[in-house]
């Protein structure tokens, strides 16, 4: 009988099992009621009394090695099954892409930002415009050359019906619904009848500014721009004005900052020059108040204009408009560190 059980003990020793199923049959094979270990109970009836303490103890150490064998054998599937199919949830979590804002948005929201910061509002106005408010009350002479089909999409001729060229066209919408004091920017898409290159396209996106009041004047102008391109561009950041002309401003200039790439030592991308264009302005020519039964002897204002894009360009220094349009995510995945 002791032989018998050390054989089996031995036997157990050496099990394995491929699957959870094989482990289940071992522990049939030998735990199970009619399995072998029970068995052996049965037997042990017959074995004499003087040997019935030494069989007795091996009979229960066979049976707890068999258990505990059979059960490790069990565990290694269950635990394997978990990987496979059951949540861990210690495990990392799923990889979320993050998107990013484009770089125009970008710009816009500070541009709006910065000027809301001294009291400016925004407002906007439609994309499809009569020529009354893009052309006729901005004061454009008729043979001006923007009234051209080279230069405007016209939906409609007679009466003139167009996408609007510039978001100067919501200064005079403001100004016809809203009396003095106006102090409010523009931003707005706006379209050109343009070939396509690295500098110019045909769709391209503007703020406008405008500030009427009583006693506004050309040095009001030039502090809150300098503020803004100081915002802007960083403090260190210079501006000159040159005279200019507009139809709708008296006078008007271009403002120019000085280079935010050599801070005014000359280079490639201010032609050496230190300066760069960045937008146009003026004081409001009365003539347009008057369009907008505004008395031009009571108020007086200014107005600017810039393109969000040459200042997206000169900020992240990208040399290409296109790239704005072209929606490649190597290119916008660029500003995912931007707000
Ligand atoms: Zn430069």
């Amino acid at each position: 009988m002791l032989d018998k059980i050390n054989k089996l003990l031995e036997e157990i020793k050496g099990l394995s099992a491929s699957s959870a199923e094989e482990a289940e049959q071992l522990r049939i094979k030998y735990l199970s009621k009619k399995g072998i270990i029970p068995q052996l109970f049965q037997e042990f009836k017959d074995v004499p009394n003087d040997q019935k303490k030494s069989v007795g103890q091996a009979i229960n150490q066979l049976k707890a090695a068999a258990q505990e064998t059979i059960n490790n054998l069990k565990e290694q599937f269950e635990e394997s099954q978990l990987t496979s199919g059951a949540t861990d949830l210690t495990l990392p979590g799923t990889f979320m892409p993050v998107g990013s804002r484009h770089p125009l948005s970008i710009i816009r929201k500070q541009i709006v930002d910065i000027f809301g910061r001294i009291g400016f509002t925004v407002a906007e106005g439609p994309e499809i415009e009569d020529d009354w408010h893009v052309f006729e009350a901005l004061n454009f002479p008729p043979e001006h050359p923007a009234r051209d089909m080279q230069d405007t999409f016209f939906i409609t001729q007679d009466p003139d019906i167009l996408l609007r060229t510039h978001t100067s066209s919501v200064q005079i919408r403001v100004m016809e619904q809203q009396k003095p004091p106006v102090r409010a920017i523009f931003p707005g898409r706006v379209f050109r009848n343009e070939a396509i290159s690295a500098r110019a396209h045909c769709i391209f996106h503007q703020v406008e500014g405008l500030y009427i009041d009583e006693d506004v004047s050309f040095a009001d102008l030039r502090q809150t721009l300098l503020y803004f391109a100081k915002e802007m561009f960083g403090q260190e950041t210079r501006i000159r004005l040159r005279p200019s002309y507009f139809p709708f401003t008296e006078p008007s200039a271009e403002m120019d900052i000085s280079c935010t790439l050599c801070g005014g030592e000359g280079c490639n991308i201010c032609k050496h020059t230190g300066w760069v264009e960045i937008l146009g302005c003026g004081m409001v020519d009365p003539a347009v108040l008057s369009n907008c039964e505004i008395d031009p002897d009571k108020y007086t204002g200014f107005a600017f204009g810039m393109g969000i894009e040459r200042i997206a360009m000169l900020k992240y220094q990208i040399n290409d408009i296109r790239l704005f349009f072209e929606n490649d995510v190597r290119f916008l995945e660029q500003f995912r560190a931007e707000s």
